[in-house]
């Protein structure tokens, strides 16, 4: 017998309501490890009634003691890295290492958050007319939620919850029904920050769940971040609801490399890009376009070090990369590479139908290198989401970036080189949000925003940072007379 995990609503664990669960699998193992509530309806009604309720009095709460929460939380979080990752790790396949540094970007946010009482400052012009004073204000603007991917458990949520409850919102957590472990274990450590019951709340389900969030009358911001489907699908439907929505999609990432790049550490940095988190980052490098003769230099170089990646058990001491989330992922991967294959690529490095010794009910795919991928072929068009890196080469950087920008994502692109004037113009000409120049996961700092382009955003706000802020704030402007004595002389 296995759990069924409950939701966490105006500070109770309760159990779903309605019977209908999802089974919860090690993608290392096979095995069912938990199981959640496939969601309905009635769950989020109650937790935005509770929402609804801790509102007024949280708002009313001034900044520097609502932070106080956050400073706490971030002492909680750390204390319990390990376990929490654990479970990330256990949930998600990604080895432990990688768990552990998603503490860490999910912290930063917390900290940055913690800057509320000075992000929340906002302008005055005094004398916009003769004793006439104009200032805007930013308030909260009620009940927000997050609808999170499996693909960081323990991350994604901190790039917008921290900054919606620092700014007066109250707030709703719906984990991937993949991974919901992991936020679980998160909501029962930070019970103990002790923040008023309501104000945050966690509800698992699915596809009803999401549904019945983005037709609630009483959310008004709902933070997305997945794939394009349903990215563009949240967006459609939660902004035809009047809510305000910030909807992160899927990526392709195109990495361009020159012929004057420091060779040996592109090869680190790009393999780490490519196959670290088993290619399921949303900045992970999918595309390696060679100019001129840095495909001499690197090809041979980036097949011996992703061959050289142990694949395993993520939380075994020696593994560099884990398994995939689930069957239908390990399958649909396998299947876009045949697809590669079928469309003319060559596989350098094939990685489908191997079985890892103790693990053999694992979703494992293998590094895999394709060459010569066509750029009108099904593979370079379609998001991959696994261990798989394409390559293809072009004669000059003009080439590269039409490649690049001939993308419908835009989610991250990057450059490997030695010229600042080849960086300055790629980081100008480059169609996509988040560039790295020498840098394989362009991850924005939590002080910075989460900035995709095309289709990999829906939405005008980012997360982190400042773009949090806004998006979870609206701005009043208050123009002020006090008719006196001294006004009354001019
Ligand atoms: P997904 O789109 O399948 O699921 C994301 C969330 O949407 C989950 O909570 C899920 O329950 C819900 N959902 C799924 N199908 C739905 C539907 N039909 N209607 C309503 N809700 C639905 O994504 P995933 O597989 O969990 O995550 C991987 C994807 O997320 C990849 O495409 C990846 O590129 C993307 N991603 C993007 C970013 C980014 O910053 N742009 C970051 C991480 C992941």
């Amino acid at each position: 017998m296995v759990d069924i995990l409950k939701n966490y609503i105006g500070g109770e664990w309760v159990s779903g309501v309605g019977k209908p669960t999802i089974s919860v699998k090690n993608p290392a193992t096979g095995k069912t490890i938990s199981k959640v509530p496939a969601g309905k309806k009635e769950d989020i009604d109650n937790a935005v009634k509770v929402a609804e309720a801790a509102f007024g009095k949280w708002r009313n709460t001034p900044a520097i003691k609502r932070i106080k929460y956050l400073f706490k939380m971030k002492q909680l979080l750390e204390e319990h890295a390990d376990e929490i990752a654990t479970i990330c790790t256990n949930e998600s396949g990604k080895t432990f290492a990688e768990s552990k540094a998603e503490i860490v970007r999910a912290v930063e946010n917390v900290e940055v958050a913690c800057g509320i009482p000075s992000l929340l400052q906002s302008e005055f012009s005094e004398d916009v007319a003769t004793g006439v004073d104009e200032f805007m204000i930013r308030q909260p603007l009620g009940i927000g939620a997050c609808i999170a991917p499996f693909n960081f458990p323990i991350m994604i949520p901190f790039w917008f919850m921290p900054y919606a409850i620092a700014c007066g919102n109250t707030y709703i957590i719906k984990p991937s029904e993949k991974v919901p472990g992991t936020m679980s274990r998160i909501f029962e450590i930070i019970e103990g920050v002790g923040l008023p019951k309501g104000v945050l709340n966690m509800v698992h389900g699915g596809k009803e769940t999401v549904d019945a969030l983005l037709d609630h009358q009483k959310v008004s911001a709902i933070s997305f971040v997945g794939s394009t489907a349903v990215a563009k699908y949240v967006y459609e439907r939660g902004t035809a609801n009047g809510k305000r929505v910030q909807a992160q999609g899927g990526a392709k990432n195109p990495i361009v490399v020159m012929s004057d790049a420091d060779i040996d550490s592109a090869v680190k940095i790009i393999v780490d890009s490519a196959f670290g988190c088993a290619g399921q980052r949303c900045l992970a490098a999918s595309l390696v376009i060679t100019i001129g003769d840095a495909r001499e230099k690197i090809v041979k170089k980036l097949v011996e070090a992703a061959k050289s990646k142990t694949v395993g058990y993520g939380y075994s001491d020696v593994t560099d990369m884990g398994p995939v989330i689930t069957l239908e992922s390990q399958k649909r991967i396998e299947s876009l590479i045949e697809t590669g294959i079928r469309d003319g690529a060559k596989a350098l490095l094939d990685g489908r139908n191997i079985s890892i010794k103790g693990f053999e009910e694992g979703y494992f795919v293998h590094p895999t290198i394709l060459d010569n991928v066509e750029r009108d072929s099904e593979l370079h068009r379609t998001e991959v989401f696994g261990p798989v890196l394409s390559l293809m080469h072009v004669a000059s950087l003009d080439e590269a970036i039409e490649i690049v920008n001939d993308s419908e994502y835009g989610n991250s692109a990057c450059i490997f080189t030695s010229s600042g004037a080849a960086a300055r113009k790629f980081r100008h000409d480059a169609l996509a949000g988040n560039i790295g120049i020498n840098i394989g996961v362009a991850a924005p700092m939590a002080f910075f925003p989460f900035s995709g382009w095309k289709k990999s955003f829906f939405g005008d706000l980012h997360g982190q940072s400042r773009h949090a802020v806004e998006f979870y704030t609206q701005t009043k402007v208050v123009i002020e007379r006090w008719h006196n004595e001294w006004t009354r002389k001019f």
